[in-house]
């Protein structure tokens, strides 16, 4: 059955002594009583969905965004469950500190994408609990809508061409190419996609002006002297971003880039922590901060890097790639923020890639053209079928191994 269970506590006036037997009972019926995590196949990927439930029979949903290692964040919710039932769950950021740090070999991403779920779950059960929507316990909303960037995944210039131009018919103000060029043996030559690329963001230029905003997610596949090579090939003001042109785990690599290129960088997808974030900030390595809730530690933890992205003056560029749990985190997150530039979506009339499925998940956020709609019902404003879900079996899904002409590995 579709989640129906949220409830508004109401407050009702009593003596000093009815205030705090009220009080006692509230906290007892607010512990957590249950922590499940269900993985399900939804569309060509697995999504890994959290279930919370209170002793009073409220429930409380968040996703995770490990994609592709969702065995191994499930196995750590369990984990975490064993020590987290029985706790309030009204007391979020004590829940996120205690499972950071109760352990000695603190961080990673699979133990934030495990804390990310829990945490967007703890945040969707107190806004059913206080009966408001999760914006307003991030400090209201700052925009009437959630603006979103959309995708062509198209792979010759003609397709691209056509799906922008539908975008751009439909109201999108910033699109971004993926240029996944390998071949069907997984073999992806970095010099010869570059060039290919090169040319189809110039063409995208030419046909659509100035007026829209232009990105390309490189998926960190290449070195810097590649990357570098990349830029050089981009006449001035093609490209408004260039996402991931390198693998991330050296943020001084990016300042070598740096001085090779002035096309303003959207890294931050894959960091798992404020640290990791403040690495890049700090340095000036990243003009647009693609954090992704369900990756860094939920809104607890994403809430801190948005305001540390705020003190640079630069603007959240959500990731969002997962499913409508996710989304819905991420819309309510940038509903609150000062600083947020689009929200990605995987969700336009470019892509159909199935992850938003409405019998899985009776009760999404609803999306007018390119902007998100931001939901006024209690909690995330959500429903999931949860029996529907337990029926999608995950299946083994790997991302491509992908490999050099001379057969070295290289990332997907
Ligand atoms: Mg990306």
């Amino acid at each position: 059955m579709p989640d129906q269970s949220h409830i508004a506590m109401t407050a009702a006036a009593g003596s000093v002594g009815d205030k705090a037997k009220r009080g006692v009972s509230v906290a007892r019926q607010s512990r957590i009583a249950e922590i499940t995590p269900i993985i399900a196949r939804v569309g060509s990927r697995n999504q890994l969905v959290v279930k919370v439930t209170s002793e009073d029979g409220l429930v409380g949903w968040g996703e995770s965004g490990l994609s592709g290692r969702e065995g191994s964040v499930a196995a750590t919710i369990k984990h975490f469950a064993s020590f987290l039932i029985g706790q309030d769950s009204r007391n979020i950021g004590r829940i996120w500190q205690e499972t950071y740090r109760s352990q000695y070999f603190e961080g990673g991403r699979v133990l934030t994408a495990a804390m990310s779920a829990i945490d967007i779950a703890l945040y969707d059960l107190l806004g059913k609990r206080l009966g408001v929507p999760v914006y307003q316990l991030l400090g209201g909303k700052q925009r009437d809508v959630v603006p979103s960037f959309a995708t062509s995944m198209a792979k010759t210039t003609e397709g691209l061409l056509k799906d922008i131009k539908l975008l751009v018919d439909e109201g999108w103000q910033c699109v971004r190419t993926y240029p996944g060029s390998f071949d069907d043996k997984d073999v992806f030559d970095p010099w010869s996609t570059l060039s290919k690329t090169a040319e189809e963001l110039i063409a995208i230029r030419e046909t659509f002006g100035k007026a829209i905003c232009l990105g390309v997610d490189l998926h960190h596949r290449y070195t810097v002297a590649e990357a570098a090579s990349f830029c050089a090939m981009m006449p001035q003001g093609t490209l408004d971003f260039i996402e991931e042109p390198i693998r991330s785990e050296t943020p001084e690599a990016y300042a070598s880039l740096r001085r090779m290129t002035d096309i303003p960088f959207a890294v931050g997808e894959e960091f798992s922590s404020k640290w990791e974030a403040a690495r890049f900030l700090d340095a000036g390595m990243t003009q647009y901060m693609r954090l992704d809730i369900s990756n860094i530690g939920g809104f607890t933890e994403a809430m801190k890097v948005a305001a540390m992205s705020e003190r640079h003056y630069i603007d959240l560029m959500p990731h969002n790639p997962l499913g409508p749990v996710c989304t819905a985190a991420s819309v309510h997150m940038s509903a609150a923020v000062a600083n947020f530039s689009w929200l990605e979506t995987r969700q336009s009339p470019a892509e159909a890639l199935g992850y938003h499925n409405d019998t899985l998940f009776p009760k999404q956020v609803k999306m007018v053209g390119p902007n998100y709609v931001v939901s006024d019902e209690p909690g995330l404003g959500i429903e999931v079928d949860e029996d529907e879900l337990r029926k999608q079996d995950p299946s083994h899904i790997e991302a491509p191994h992908l490999r050099r002409p001379d057969g070295s590995v290289t990332n997907w």
